[in-house]
């Protein structure tokens, strides 16, 4: 393929997300509707998104050379899309484009940025597992592969069995239900058991287990360390918005506070988190430093409208609080 020859001179990645990009539609109100009540909205607004998508940008903004594998439509959003991170210096290069129409999120969001999102996939499930993991294979050691659950497991699943020794797998599981059962799926089986670190939010964790989980980082951490053993994976980090992220491995556990911010709108400061994350591990950072840059990164995120729009760049995050 013409891209593989190209990228063997280039400089080579650091942060691969393979994955969704999404047209995110926004309609905000004053408060979120209860189910079969309409509220009426206060303003509707369009911004790029798509979880891997997000992640590239913000790994890109704080240095990561950063690379996006994910289909976008033919259509004028899929263009939009491709221009856009090749703005972020995201290099789109093996992005494939299909006839289904670009993915698309639909987003309610309340005056205390608290939301809804349904998306639907559309062009997003025209990734094929032989160009994802093409992708991934060109992947030296050292460099960080995220995953999510956007698009089908057994296509993020091929991308990590193609990534050598050495280069850490990220998977964010997110949407979760593709993995709530991997005892009866063997490609989120696969995936679970080649993840070095899975990066979940409190909900999330609490559906992989099955159980309710405690609100506050202590009540948390004994079940992510369940998780943990139950997925086999070296490290689990439980992203507990206000209050920061938990830390669970074989025999120890940390918890990094969250900056205190004024929230503006918190849709994606979880991809915001995990392409931070992404972008200090690939950079040699010690796993810890990795999660406190995710932190700060993802509170100043918090503070700014939309998911891509509100990452920041490394020089902003000198500026913000501590
Ligand atoms: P998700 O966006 O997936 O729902 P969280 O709500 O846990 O996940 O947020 C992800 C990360 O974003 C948190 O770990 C934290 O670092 C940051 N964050 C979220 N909300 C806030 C907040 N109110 N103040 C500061 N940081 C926040």
């Amino acid at each position: 393929m013409h891209w593989e020859s190209r990228h063997e001179r280039a400089p080579a990645v650091t942060v691969l997300a393979v994955g969704a990009y999404t047209v995110d539609f926004y309609i905000f109100g004053d408060r979120l509707p209860s189910v079969g009540e309409t509220v009426a909205a206060t303003g509707t607004a369009s911004a790029h998104g798509g979880k891997a998508a997000n992640v590239a940008v913000a790994a890109a903004r704080l240095g990561g050379r950063a690379r996006f594998i994910g289909a976008v439509g033919g259509d004028q959003e899929g263009a939009e899309a491709l221009a856009t991170l090749t703005r972020d210096g995201v290099d789109v290069s093996a992005c494939p484009r299909t006839d289904p129409p670009t993915a698309r999120s639909f987003i309610c969001l309340d005056s205390r940025g608290q939301q809804y999102i349904m998306t639907w996939a559309g062009a997003a499930d025209g990734l094929t597992a032989d160009v994802a993991a093409a992708g991934a294979a060109l992947l030296r050691p050292g460099a960080v592969l995220v995953l999510q659950g956007e698009i089908p497991v057994a296509v993020s699943a091929a991308a990590a069995a193609a990534a050598v020794p050495g280069v850490t797998v990220v998977l964010n599981p997110s949407p979760v239900e593709p993995f709530t059962q991997p005892r009866s799926d063997p490609d989120a089986a696969r995936l679970l058991a080649r993840a070095d670190l899975v990066v979940l939010n409190a909900a999330e964790c609490r559906r992989l287990i099955g159980e309710r989980a405690g609100s506050t980082p202590s009540g948390l951490s004994a079940e992510a360390a369940q998780l943990r053993r139950q997925i086999r994976t070296a490290t689990v980090v439980v992203t507990v918005g206000a209050q920061g992220a938990l830390v669970i491995r074989e025999g120890s556990e940390m918890h990094v506070p969250a900056p205190e911010v004024k929230v503006v709108d918190t849709t994606g400061a979880g991809d915001g988190f995990v392409g931070a994350l992404a972008a200090g591990i690939a950079a040699g950072m010690p796993l810890a430093e990795a999660v406190l840059l995710a932190c700060r990164a993802a509170a100043v995120s918090v503070t700014r409208q939309f998911c891509i729009p509100s990452y920041p760049r490394a020089s902003e995050l000198s500026h913000a609080p501590l």
